[in-house]
């Protein structure tokens, strides 16, 4: 069944449609918390204790009773010696304990010194050059952690600090969303593939599958198990049969190339006859044309062949789709305003994502051929600008910023 869509729809309508299809994956796993970088949480992390769990030092010093010392060079004996891993005794009254960095606060301390503000005093004490507020120098219990806190929430995606977190509080194994398994396809018969011919062989018209390899690149980042059908070839039965067996055992079947509306290729008469097609021609550029079906339970993407307009199609439309596959809750990147720090004077009546670079100055600079077909575009920029359909763009407007850093996270 194939609904034809010749109008242009909006990006975020064709988004909100793909994120409804994009229903959670059935399946957790348990993972090493060393291994769970990129993954996506199942469940809330909630504290069993606190952290740190007691009040603290934050210096190498000594701690004492703030109400002891009133003035500055007030000498004190040094009742007991404190190093981290230690559990202390209470702070005999009018003295004070020597104290390290991350050891206990002995009760009835309430301040510390830290040793540069120190002095010996004969051969058992200290004398305090500065006085003391209460308070200084500790670090509280749980003033990173409560006890019973949600340190994590389910659908967080793990990064390296969230992985230091989790075993903060005793986490040696978390449980994740499963990979979703995505079976990659490239089409295109003038494709060959790096290695299989040398450069000064290829025949004219002949060019090298650049997409597949970035598309493989980008899924493993978002932690797809990826089985790469390479190119299909230019059969019908092939063709078919390939859509068939990744259909039983992939959660997403993505294609490059071939989805231009009215082109005679393989994949599309072959998707609509085992599943349904849908083509969308999206208002954004790069990346007007775009696919999305069924073939048996397995989800279907088709992305446009140029290799920008794949890129970013891939980041607009398909990594939240996978994001969301696996319960991530923030699946849309953060755009920020920055200076552009160039023209851009024909407005398009599309939404066009700019590949641009920061720079040093604060701004914003764009690289100057912004063909869909030219990957050096992409490669050169870290980021995109999201600019309205019909806005020309004067050298110091303020516009969206999104970071590839983000987005290739
Ligand atoms: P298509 O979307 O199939 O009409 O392809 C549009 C353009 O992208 C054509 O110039 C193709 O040669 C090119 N193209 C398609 N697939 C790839 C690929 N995997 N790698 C590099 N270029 C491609
Ligand atoms: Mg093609």
């Amino acid at each position: 069944m194939t609904a034809l869509r010749p109008a242009l729809r909006p990006l975020d309508d064709a988004l909100a449609e793909l994120l409804g299809h994009a229903q959670p994956l059935q399946g957790t796993e348990s993972v090493s918390t060393f291994d769970a970088d990129a993954r996506v949480l199942a469940q809330d992390l909630v504290s069993a204790l606190q952290v740190p769990p007691q009040d603290n030092s934050s210096m190498d010093g000594y701690a004492v009773r703030a109400s002891e010392i009133a003035d500055e060079g007030v000498a004190l004996p040094v009742s007991q010696r404190i190093p981290a891993g230690t559990a202390p005794g209470a702070l005999v009254p009018g003295s004070a304990a020597r104290i390290f960095t991350g050891a206990p606060i002995p009760q009835g301390a309430d301040a510390v010194v830290m040793q540069e503000d120190t002095e010996p005093a004969g051969e058992q004490g200290v004398r305090i050059l500065r006085v003391p507020v209460p308070g200084q120098w500790i670090r509280r219990s749980g003033e990173d952690v409560m006890r019973g806190a949600v340190v994590l929430a389910k659908g967080e995606r793990l990064a390296a600090a969230a992985l230091g977190l989790a075993a903060s509080i005793g986490m040696n194994q978390l449980v994740v969303a499963r990979r979703p398994r995505v079976a990659l396809f490239s089409t295109g018969d003038e494709l060959v593939m790096p290695g299989a011919v040398p450069p000064q062989q290829m025949k004219p018209g002949a060019i090298y599958n650049s997409n597949r390899f970035f598309l493989s690149a980008l899924l493993r980042r978002l932690e797809c198990e990826v089985s790469d059908y390479g190119i299909v070839p230019d059969q019908r039965d092939a063709t078919e049969k390939a859509l068939r067996h990744a259909s039983h055992s992939h959660d997403l079947i993505l294609t490059s190339g071939g989805v231009s509306v009215g082109e005679e290729d393989h994949i599309k008469p072959a998707v609509e006859k085992l599943g349904t097609l849908d083509l969308w021609q999206i208002a954004i550029k790069p990346g007007k044309p775009f696919a999305y079906g069924k073939v048996g339970a397995a989800h279907f993407m088709g992305l446009p062949g140029n290799p920008v307009s794949s890129f970013v199609t891939f980041l607009l439309l398909v990594r939240p789709f996978l994001l969301k596959l696996q319960g991530a809750t923030r699946v849309a990147p953060t755009a920020v305003q920055m200076p552009a720090h160039f023209d851009w004077p024909r407005a398009d009546k599309r939404r066009e994502f700019l590949r641009v670079r920061r720079n040093a100055q604060g701004g914003l600079d764009l690289f100057p051929n912004q063909s869909s077909g030219v990957l050096t575009s992409a490669a050169w920029s870290d980021g995109l600008v999201d600019n309205p359909p019909g806005r020309a763009i004067a050298r110091g407007d303020s516009v969206s910023f999104i970071s590839l850093a983000e987005l290739l996270a």
